[in-house]
């Protein structure tokens, strides 16, 4: 006699719903929910799955499949994990097992772990300030010995007031990208040596803290404020203008959480930024501090998830330092979770599924562990400043900067008027120029930012105007002078720089618009004794390039730092006072309900990067239309006038926050069957939405890897629960795919598209 017992099973893929297996005798006292099995799906071969729950409800299939094998002994995944990912695939309208394929690090091979021994450097003996800066010196010679020395010193702490203590050699050579050759020849000059102890033990070294700091009475008040509306409240935005010491807060919340047992999730919306936080957190809460992002290896996520579910306090993580899936991480006891930079994009995933935005499954997780959240901003969304608004969230403010250093002046220069009268240098205008050589006189430093990678976004012919595009999608190709090549950014497709117009042969190639590399070459004509570096996708493929970039602008060995949105947020550097904003046309030209609102972020984010110590920073927006009403908004950082507006325009026109969005995505190689297909799925949904569904429309850039693309977005109503409306769209969705020779058809659905 078979037993009667079974399992309902997640599996990595993207149908819906959950797989039910019979569980065979020998696992039937081991098997438990949130273990791993191993379990064959259709003709396809075998899968890991995670068990969810058991039961003894016969399914109606017959030939049910029994489970071939257990994996875990203990649960990989809690039951708080399986319930976020249950909320997610129900409020994003995907599959569980999507999310397991976004949550899991694919190797999660927890079975074979044994505790390391590793190796620790020191430094051979106890040298005071002068003799390490004699020995640094006299490393000049040898550059790589001389970064392995920094890196060494850099990660101790000492530079920041912290004795020196032995440091992993491992992490060491990662920062410092060496190898192991540079720290022996290190060695055997009789500056470092190597030290051998068990890696747990190193956690536990009671390793010097140092105490928060101090608060600001401002801040004081703030935290305060935070802290009484936790009281009735989960959540609470602290809308404070950059550099008002939010982190301080955090830091000071985080203590709080610690001292009574409970985990902290801090997450930010970009890995550049884990890189100065780190160093800030660690050095008050030591080795309970961890780090987790895409950047990492298989083995190194493994590694970190042990010791985030490791509830042992003196060597598992209680707090994590991450970017939008540490989310998923098996937490078991959190207590807060902090989202700094709310209003970022980034949070949002957009491709593949799970389409989440990390910061409202992050107040879901928090729900799920009772636990608070604070939201923080200097340029909420609009979103959530409408929830403060209407009380549904706490609020707390921070109006002035640390040390009631004065936010940055804003300069607008007009473009058109410097092209008009023969003054621009290149892509720059007196104003910027000026700026920047009064900071490089004052040994100063300063960022550009500009929004496009490559050298130019596109050519063009002289002769006839054509343009080469991508043979995939239908984009304009980007130059990449560095490469010598024409680059997708849409699909990678990349291809020569061609000598000839591929229309009239003509050899009148020229380059038009700017990125980042252009900039980076123009400005090194222009300073050309300034030190010039760019930070952007391309100059930060390897896992340390951000760290690289960051400390040798801390370290002043870069004057001039250019780079995309990724340095626009978040970092804090004590020299820079200048920063140049290249083009604020093209944010505020962007075709979507909340460019208005994105830009004005932006343009606030990239500002109070400047002149954030002893003295006021300037920022040097470039704009053809300086009367453009979000750019007066940011030169008077009127954040609650760019609110009201935007909140009105919204309501005016029913875009969220005063309603729900639903995009469909749907795509097909061949543009007829597209249309045909994306009117039938129009049509339904008409029937059921009537107005409120708007398109099919082709989307700005309508065809991507040679499928054609057309989007139909829905707008739900906000007073009624959107489990309904959802459903109808699947159902919608269901039929089409009934439809003959739809299954060549591919669809997506975005919830929240934005
Ligand atoms: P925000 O997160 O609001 O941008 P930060 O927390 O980064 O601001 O603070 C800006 C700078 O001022 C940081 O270098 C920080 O160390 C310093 N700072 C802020 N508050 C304090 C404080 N209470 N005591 C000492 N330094 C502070
Ligand atoms: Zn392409
Ligand atoms: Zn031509």
């Amino acid at each position: 006699m078979p037993n009667n017992r079974f399992a309902d099973i997640i599996l990595p893929l993207a149908v819906r719903g959950r797989f039910t297996y019979r569980i065979p005798d020998n696992i039937l006292d081991l098997i438990r929910p949130g273990v791993r099995v191993k379990v064959q799906f259709g003709g396809k071969g075998l899968y890991s799955g995670i068990v969810c729950n058991l039961h003894n409800n016969s399914p109606a299939v017959k030939n049910v499949k029994t489970i071939i094998d257990l994996e875990d002994a203990i649960p990989a995944i809690n039951d708080l994990q399986l319930k976020l990912w249950l909320w997610i695939s129900e409020y994003y309208l995907c599959s569980e097992g999507e999310v397991m394929k976004a949550a899991m690090p694919s190797e999660m091979s927890l079975v074979n772990y044994k505790p390391r021994f590793e190796t620790l450097i020191d430094l051979a003996r106890k040298f005071t300030d002068n003799e390490l800066n004699i020995i640094l010196d006299n490393l000049k010679k040898a550059p790589r010995q001389q970064e392995v020395l920094s890196a060494f010193i850099r990660l101790t702490g000492y530079t920041e007031g912290i004795e020196i203590k032995p440091v992993s050699k491992s992490w060491l050579l990662k920062e410092a990208e060496s190898s192991a050759n540079i720290i022996d020849t290190l060695a055997a000059k009789g500056i470092l040596r190597s030290v051998s102890s068990e890696v747990t033990r190193l956690s536990n070294s009671d390793s010097y803290k140092e105490p928060v700091k101090k608060l600001s009475e401002a801040q004081a008040a703030a935290y305060e404020s935070v802290t009484r509306q936790f009281k009735e409240k989960d959540i609470v935005l602290l809308h404070g203008v950059t550099s008002s010491g939010k982190t301080e807060i955090y830091i000071h919340l985080i203590e709080e959480q610690l001292k009574i047992g409970k985990q902290v999730l801090y997450m930010l919306p970009e890995i550049a930024l884990t890189t100065q936080i780190i160093l800030r957190l660690k050095k008050h809460f030591g080795a309970v501090t961890g780090v987790y992002h895409s950047r990492f290896s298989d083995p190194e996520k493994v590694e970190i998830w042990r010791k985030v579910a490791d509830t042992d306090p003196m060597s598992g993580y209680r707090l994590i330092l991450g970017v939008r899936s540490s989310l998923f991480l098996p937490f078991s006891n959190l207590g807060l979770i902090i989202i700094d930079e709310e209003h970022d994009g980034s949070y949002k995933q957009h491709d593949p599924a799970p389409r989440y935005h990390a910061r409202d499954s992050a107040i879901m997780l928090a729900a799920l562990h009772k636990a608070k959240t604070i939201l923080g901003s200097a340029s909420p969304s609009v979103e959530s400043y409408n929830n403060a608004v209407n009380g549904k969230y706490g609020f707390a403010e921070l109006k002035e900067r640390f040390g009631l250093i004065k936010l940055p002046t804003i300069v607008i220069a007009n473009t058109r008027e410097a092209y008009r009268k023969k003054l621009m240098v290149s892509h720059f205008t007196p104003e910027l120029l000026q700026a920047i050589d009064e900071a490089l006189g004052k040994d100063e430093q300063v960022i550009l930012f500009q929004n496009r990678r490559g050298f130019s976004p596109y050519i063009e012919c002289s002769e006839c105007g054509w343009i080469p595009v991508c043979i995939q999608c239908a984009v304009n190709l980007t130059y990449h002078k560095g490469i010598s090549k024409l680059v997708c950014h849409y699909c990678g497709y990349t291809t020569d720089m061609p000598s000839k117009c591929g229309s009239c042969h003509s050899t009148g190639m020229v380059t038009r618009g700017f990125g980042t590399e252009k900039i980076e070459d123009e400005i090194k004509i222009v300073f050309p004794s300034a030190s010039v570096a760019r930070m952007d996708q391309d100059t930060t493929r390897n896992k340390n390039s951000f760290n690289k970039i960051i400390r040798a602008f801390e370290e002043r060995r870069i004057d001039i730092l250019i780079g995309t949105q990724m340095i626009s947020k978040g970092l804090d550097f004590e020299n820079l006072t200048v920063v140049g904003v290249l083009n604020a046309d093209n944010l505020l030209n962007y075709p979507d309900f909340r460019a208005h609102e994105r830009s004005f972020q932006l343009m606030e984010q990239v500002s109070g990067r400047a002149g954030r110590r002893q003295k006021q920073g300037k920022v040097v927006i470039q704009t053809s239309d300086p009367t453009n009403k979000i750019i007066r908004m940011v030169l008077r950082h009127d954040y609650a006038s760019m609110f009201r507006m935007q909140a009105e325009e919204r309501m005016t026109f029913n875009y969220p926050p005063f309603c729900r969005m639903v995009k469909i995505s749907i795509k097909h190689k061949e543009r007829s069957l597209l249309n045909y297909y994306s009117d039938i799925l129009g049509r339904d949904l008409k029937e059921i939405f009537g107005k409120r569904v708007l398109g099919p429309e082709s989307p700005v850039i309508s065809q991507v890897q040679l499928w054609y693309i057309k989007t139909i977005l829905i707008k739900i109503e906000r007073e009624k629960p959107p489990v309904k409306a959802k459903q109808l769209i699947i159902d919608a969705i269901e039929r089409l795919q009934e439809e003959k020779g739809a299954s060549s058809l591919r669809i997506a659905i975005d919830v929240d598209p934005y």
